[in-house]
């Protein structure tokens, strides 16, 4: 991680779950944290827990990803205020498993999800790259995924869900492959955790006893991919709970 000391990583969803626990990885490592949220003041409250240099560290500002407006202008702010962005953990993301894809009256929680999952994700990438290609430096973007991401488990009222990270796995494959037709080095990567005790995991399937990850174990997978030497891409890493079942 020696290379990333110093440098600007932005992580969205900073506010709680997986997002909080990297934010807290990334600033350990050395790294300037920048971290985006709705509720922004979950995000500052997560400099009670750490000593005062690190504290410096950490830039909390409140950014909704479903808006393209607030994203441009995040990311302005960001290159303004600390000089830009050389890694980016698309980590925002909801589940909203309250309705059925085919039910009635479910436009809303469709459009929510793919605004966020999908084209926030896109949004916040190219801000990033750009940001990236003006200074040229050669950054890393690490999409938080998921297992149904890759096949769809048989979990009621997944709705779009599983949809929106299938596109993130074709969103990996398109951004590496137009990064490398430019040339560049700046590396893309997905992770796909399974089941990960946080806010977003349903309390039914919490309360049928299914094994879960903590939002630990996903953060070290992102160190771990950050972390490779700068030859290697680490496309897919995937990280299930012992005996998950799907
Ligand atoms: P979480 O604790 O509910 O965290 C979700 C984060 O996303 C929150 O910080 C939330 O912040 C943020 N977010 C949601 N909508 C947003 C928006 N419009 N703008 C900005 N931020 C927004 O859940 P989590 O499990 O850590 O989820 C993180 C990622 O992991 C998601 O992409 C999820 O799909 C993925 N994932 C989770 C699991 C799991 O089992 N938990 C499994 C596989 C993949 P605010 O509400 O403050 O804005």
């Amino acid at each position: 991680m020696d290379r990333w000391v110093g440098k600007v990583a932005v992580v969205t969803g900073a506010s709680s779950g997986i997002g909080a626990a990297t934010v807290k990885q990334l600033i350990k490592a050395g790294m300037v944290v920048v971290g985006l949220a709705r509720r922004v003041e979950r995000v500052e409250a997560l400099k009670d827990d750490l000593p005062g240099d690190e504290r410096k560290r950490l830039h909390a500002m409140k950014c909704d990803v479903s808006k393209e407006e607030d994203i441009v202008g995040t990311f302005k702010l960001i290159e303004e205020q600390l000089g830009g962005v050389d890694v980016l953990v698309n980590n925002a993301g909801v589940g909203l498993g309250v309705a059925n894809l085919i039910d009635a009256g479910n436009t809303e929680t469709l459009r929510t999800v793919i605004d966020t999952n999908v084209l926030g994700l896109v949004l916040c990438s190219r801000e990033a790259v750009q940001s990236m290609k003006r200074r040229s430096v050669d950054g890393h973007i690490i999409h938080i995924n998921s297992v149904a991401g890759h096949r769809v488990p048989p979990i009621p009222r997944f709705n779009i869900y599983a949809a929106s990270k299938f596109a993130v796995t074709a969103i990996t494959e398109t951004m590496r492959q137009e990064l490398r037709n430019e040339g560049s080095k700046t590396k893309v990567t997905s992770i796909s955790p399974g089941a990960v005790k946080t806010d977003l995991l349903s309390q039914d399937l919490i309360d049928s006893g299914v094994p879960t990850l903590e939002p630990e174990d996903i953060a070290d997978g992102i160190v771990y991919v950050l972390g490779t030497p700068p030859r290697v891409q680490v496309h897919e890493l995937t990280i299930k709970p012992v005996g998950e079942a799907f």
